[in-house]
């Protein structure tokens, strides 16, 4: 079970482990994987991009230290789990995702499971969504290879921003929190591997696509 993986490390919210124990992590994975929906792992979702392992979500979740009134923005919306699960921690979300099939898969599980307050928006991430911001919270579900100027920009005064950033393979987890409108204070919570953040304050955007 996912939230026993949780419970035995750092994890300790007890709304976190609540959200854990309530969105059903098996409908957001490809039929096919249904079996592994529980595992201690990311997973494909299609188009090269993985559902993050939920330990993983669960140390960004419990970062960003939310108590169920904020305005939160995610960027790499994928499966919509994540999104999913910021939903039952805050009062509404937007979520970013550049790839046009998984932003409309990840609408319709939600959709499925009558999540009303997770909007999923087309876009590049790296600029945020500015008609929605500023943000108390923001949490990015892929590596970049330093935190984008505009993801800082849309932090609203004491919001807080969790971001991989690193190389393609591997990234710190950074939390950033915005002391002032010029101050920010960092802290790092640990190595974790991503799937690159592509745009225009990420990595380049693979020609192929
Ligand atoms: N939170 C997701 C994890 C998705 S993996 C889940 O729970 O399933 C990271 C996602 O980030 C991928 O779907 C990828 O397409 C997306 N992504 C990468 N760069 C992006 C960008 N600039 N803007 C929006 N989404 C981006």
């Amino acid at each position: 079970m996912v939230t026993e993986q949780l419970r035995r490390r750092e994890i300790s919210d007890p709304r976190v482990l609540a959200a854990f124990a309530t969105i059903p992590r098996d409908r957001f994975v490809p039929a096919s994987l249904v079996e592994r929906a529980y595992e201690d792992g990311p997973l494909p979702i299609g188009a090269g991009q993985t559902i993050s392992q939920p330990f993983v979500v669960a140390i960004t979740m419990q970062a960003l230290g939310l108590v169920g009134h904020e305005h939160v923005l995610e960027i790499g919306t994928g499966s919509g789990y994540a999104a999913a699960i910021l939903g039952m921690l805050a009062h509404d979300v937007d979520s970013v995702e550049r790839i046009d099939d998984l932003a409309a898969a990840a609408e319709a599980t939600l959709a499925e499971l009558e999540i009303r307050n997770v909007r999923v928006h087309r876009g590049d991430g790296t600029l945020g969504w500015p008609p929605g911001a500023p943000y108390d919270a923001i949490a990015v579900a892929a590596g970049a290879p330093a935190p984008p100027p505009a993801l800082l920009a849309q932090l609203a005064l004491g919001g807080r921003l969790v971001v991989p950033t690193g190389s393609a393979d591997w990234q710190r987890l950074i939390r950033i929190t915005r002391r002032s409108e010029v101050d920010y204070s960092e802290e790092d919570l640990g190595e974790v591997r991503f799937v690159p953040l592509v745009g225009a304050q990420g990595w380049p955007v693979p020609s192929s696509r």
